[in-house]
């Protein structure tokens, strides 16, 4: 069975996704791709996207609640990281809930994960 996450998207499409702006300054050490991202405030950077009235990642490549991918997976910001899906780890994800709900999915339950080989897919 798939990762959940790969047939949803819905977070991606539902956050203000910032960060510090060094993660995507290379002097600094940082690997978001700097052209995927926007100024936001004094400190941060913001993935383009999702900072206006209906969010949806420029990374993103879904059809959300069929299939879905971060195309910037390996490099994607720490904020992204930090989201778990709910039941992934033995608790409900807030978050992962609450975007889910906004685009009319049902909340991920322990028994979408049965038969789930791979955790956090890569
Ligand atoms: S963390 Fe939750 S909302 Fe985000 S893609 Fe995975 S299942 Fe969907
Ligand atoms: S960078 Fe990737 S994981 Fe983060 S919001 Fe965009 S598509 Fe989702």
């Amino acid at each position: 069975m798939n990762h959940p996450c790969l047939t949803c998207g819905a977070c991606c499409a539902y956050f203000r996704v910032s960060f510090h702006w060094s993660e995507a300054d290379r002097d600094m050490g940082g690997v978001v791709p700097i052209e995927l991202t926007e100024p936001l405030r004094q400190h941060e950077r913001v993935m383009r996207g999702t900072s206006q009235a209906q969010p949806r990642c420029v990374a993103l490549d879904a059809d959300i609640g069929r299939y879905s991918r971060c195309t910037i997976h390996p490099v994607r910001p720490s904020v992204c990281r930090a989201v778990p899906a709910s039941w992934e780890f033995g608790a409900a994800s807030p978050q992962c809930d609450k975007s889910r709900l906004a685009h009319g999915l049902p909340v991920l339950t322990e028994a979408d994960w049965e038969g789930v080989e791979e955790r956090n897919p890569p």
